[in-house]
């Protein structure tokens, strides 16, 4: 996340969608590194990543492992140094789901020329949902996370023609606005990012037909793009990734929807590989999750949500 991205954000919310995510992450090359990296889904990181996703109920409070505990210390402290408006701004994933809370409606936006079949969106809508399942396994029962379920589910689509969904629509509203640049997008009308007050007044479903987060697939794309807004991957590269268990591209992405920091200029005291440093693991590690307990953590007794 640019340092700068949370003020400017708040500033121009309503206006134009900015990305979280350093523009690095929008360079094809930084990707494609991961397929050099060590396999980072080492059995022993597996076997400690189940281990630590099934923490004690009881566990509350900041209690990391030794080995991770200085580096963590370290990514929070550049946090806490290098965001503006660290505390004050309102519209990180967190907030999000506190507002719902414990649910994510998603709007694909469909920034293609190509057709997408009904079941293909059905795969679109159950791998994104078990991609952010990924991250929030690490919350589920942590340090009084309120949610034992994070619903994620896919409500509208937003495509240049009707006619490129094929199939029933039912159950999912489709929607022809586009944004300031003619990219496919469902309604400002019902999305959070423009509606940061919840007030939802203009949505014609009104509040339940909302959506909290895009899912921005876009033809040719190889790089990716995160921030409050949601996630922006390329189209190809997600439906070609339909049959992975890990898209890490959009993992790193939703990374940065809940407040994570990108590390293209420095790294953490003896960590690597790990998801949130673009193209060098292509899963979730212990360090990725530490840190997104971290946020859990410092946020939720900042805002009163504990
Ligand atoms: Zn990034």
């Amino acid at each position: 996340m640019r340092c700068t991205a949370p003020l400017t954000l708040a500033l121009v919310a309503g206006v134009t969608a900015l990305d979280f995510s350093q523009s690095h992450d929008t360079n094809s090359s930084v990707w494609s590194a991961v397929a050099k990296a060590p396999a980072s889904a080492s059995s022993s990181q597996l076997l400690s990543s189940r281990l630590w996703n099934r923490p004690s109920k009881r566990q509350t409070g900041w209690s990391p492992p030794s080995n991770l505990a200085n580096a963590l210390q370290e990514v929070w402290n550049h946090c806490m140094s290098t965001y503006s408006n660290f505390w004050g701004f309102k519209n990180y994933g967190w907030d999000q789901i506190h507002a719902t809370g414990g649910k994510i409606n998603v709007c694909v936006r469909w920034e293609s020329s190509a057709t997408i079949t009904e079941a293909q969106r059905a795969q679109v809508a159950s791998v994104y949902a078990a991609q952010y399942q990924k991250w929030f396994s690490w919350l589920y029962g942590y340090d009084n996370f309120p949610y034992s379920k994070i619903d994620v589910n896919v409500v509208g689509w937003a495509v240049r023609d009707k006619s490129l969904l094929q199939g029933s629509t039912a159950g999912i509203t489709v929607y022809t606005d586009t944004d300031s640049e003619g990219a496919p997008q469902c309604s400002e009308a019902c999305g959070r990012f423009f509606h940061q007050d919840g007030n939802y007044n203009s949505c014609p479903g009104g509040a339940s037909a909302h959506y909290d987060q895009s899912l921005w697939l876009t033809d040719g794309w190889s790089g990716g793009a995160g921030g409050d807004w949601g996630q922006r991957i390329g189209r190809e590269y997600f439906i070609g990734s339909l049959g992975s268990s890990n898209v890490h591209i959009l993992l790193h992405e939703m990374g940065h929807t809940f407040g994570l920091d990108d590390f293209y200029d420095w790294l953490p005291t003896g960590q690597t590989n790990f998801i949130m440093n673009a193209g060098s693991a292509t899963v979730i590690t212990d360090f990725d999750g530490w840190m997104l307990r971290n946020w859990w953590n410092g946020l939720s007794r900042y805002r009163g949500w504990q």
